[in-house]
């Protein structure tokens, strides 16, 4: 395998065995846990003077830190984001600096493009002919973009609730696409999830892209944390919210903040806050009453418009738990109606573009500020996880309940 110097296997995070990468390729063989890239820091041969000298051009420019080398990498120039300056958000929201993170701008407009080509790198190298994960949306449409750039046939399933854009783009790119029907309602995560498991019973052979099944995901979100640490000049923010599903960029990001630390770039963590739509907050309810792991929703328990954070049973809380508390972040809730008028509040106050699900980080902000939890010289990171274009429908039809409501005051 095209394997980095300081890659060193797989280890659970649950039994604390490690694992030949080469052989192990999704969870532990002994007891199931999630497994996690290991490295040999010792051997990490990159400098935050190397990296200015290399074009910031994709996720990979930092391949020291990932599992493989660049050159192996099943990649479309996914990373690279911009971090864009927010002044009139810093100053609706009275903290010192807001930016964003425009994750909108990657190949398949989220993200999750990052998770995939550190996914699909994996099934290439293990000889895989077949990928299969079940998704909200974005990750099955971006696991479809890499599949076809890696040759390799996905098996993509999908909630009937995902936006049209996912489906259509998981076909277009060529992808078994497999929409789990609605039974009562919309069907959700857990349906998809269902089916895939099926699939997975009847083809063994498939190779796994779900998250946290495969290591990979979180691995490849790492570089999101870095770029941000890089475009700050290694000088960690005092917040970055992110709208939190799984949890794989948040505890990707934790991680990687976490190396960088003890590797002697930066002094400290970015504090991680979870946000949440409060129609599906099991993080934020775990994290609020202290607890270790969260208390799994129902799927007809859902009731939110954010389809990527409609995630009742996040397995990694425990990881995403840890991240949180670990780097004296927090975890915040709110309404859709709160989160959807953020989006048009930042995309009328900046030009910028957020996705519904994706404005639950700005909501979360402005909620955080409100608290007095960040405060006036802070500097606070919202994570666009993806683009405003990827929910145009769900946005536009806020945007008609607002303008009705308003004009209903008036007459
Ligand atoms: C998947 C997704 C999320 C949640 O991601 P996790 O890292 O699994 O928590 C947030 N926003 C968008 C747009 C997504 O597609
Ligand atoms: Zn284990």
């Amino acid at each position: 395998m095209h394997t980095t110097d300081a890659f060193v296997g797989l280890s659970c995070v649950d039994c604390g065995e490690t694992f030949d990468a080469e052989t192990a390729t999704h969870r532990c063989p002994d007891c199931d846990g999630i497994l996690d890239p290991a490295y040999d820091y010792d051997r990490i041969d990159l400098t935050p003077e190397d990296l200015q000298a290399r074009p910031f051009d994709s996720m990979w420019r930092y391949e020291e830190l990932l599992p493989f080398t660049s050159g192996a990498a099943v990649s479309l120039g996914e990373g690279a984001t911009p971090l864009v300056e927010c002044p009139g958000l810093a100053e609706a929201m009275g903290v010192g600096r807001v930016l964003l993170k425009d994750e909108g701008m990657n190949p398949t407009g989220t993200f999750k493009d990052r998770g995939q080509a550190a996914a699909m790198t994996a099934a290439r190298e293990h000889g895989a002919t077949d990928v299969a994960l079940n998704s909200a949306g974005n990750a099955g449409q971006a696991a479809a973009a890499y599949a076809a750039r890696a040759e390799l046939d996905a098996h993509v399933y999908l909630p009937s609730r995902s936006g049209f854009t996912q489906k259509a783009m998981t076909e277009v790119h060529g992808a078994d696409l497999t929409v789990t029907d609605p039974i009562d309602g919309n069907s959700q995560i857990g349906d998809s999830g269902r089916a895939y498991a099926e699939a997975m019973d009847e083809n063994p052979d498939w190779y796994s892209a779900k998250t946290f099944v495969t290591p990979y995901r979180h691995e490849g979100k790492k570089t999101m944390a870095l770029e941000v640490l890089e475009q700050l000049d290694w000088e960690a923010p005092d917040a970055v919210v992110y709208p939190t599903g799984g949890g794989v960029g948040l505890v990707g990001m934790h991680k990687a903040a976490r190396e960088v630390r003890d590797l002697g770039w930066t002094d400290d963590l970015i504090p991680m806050y979870a946000a949440q739509a409060t129609g599906c907050a099991p993080i934020v309810n775990a994290y609020k009453a202290g607890a270790d792991r969260h208390e799994p929703l129902s799927d007809d328990e859902i009731d939110t418009a954010c389809g990527g954070i409609a995630i009742p049973d996040p397995g990694a809380s425990p990881l995403i738990l840890d991240a949180i508390r670990e780097s004296d972040g927090g975890a915040v809730a709110n309404t859709d109606h709160e989160i959807l008028d953020a989006a048009i509040e930042v995309a009328r106050v900046e030009g910028l573009e957020m996705g519904a699900t994706c404005a639950a980080a700005a909501a979360g902000a402005f909620t955080l500020a409100e608290e007095g939890e960040l405060g006036s010289d802070d500097t606070v990171v919202l994570l666009n996880t993806g683009a405003g274009n990827k929910d145009v429908d769900t946005l536009r039809a806020h945007l008609g309940e607002t303008e009705a409501a308003a004009d209903g005051d008036a007459a």
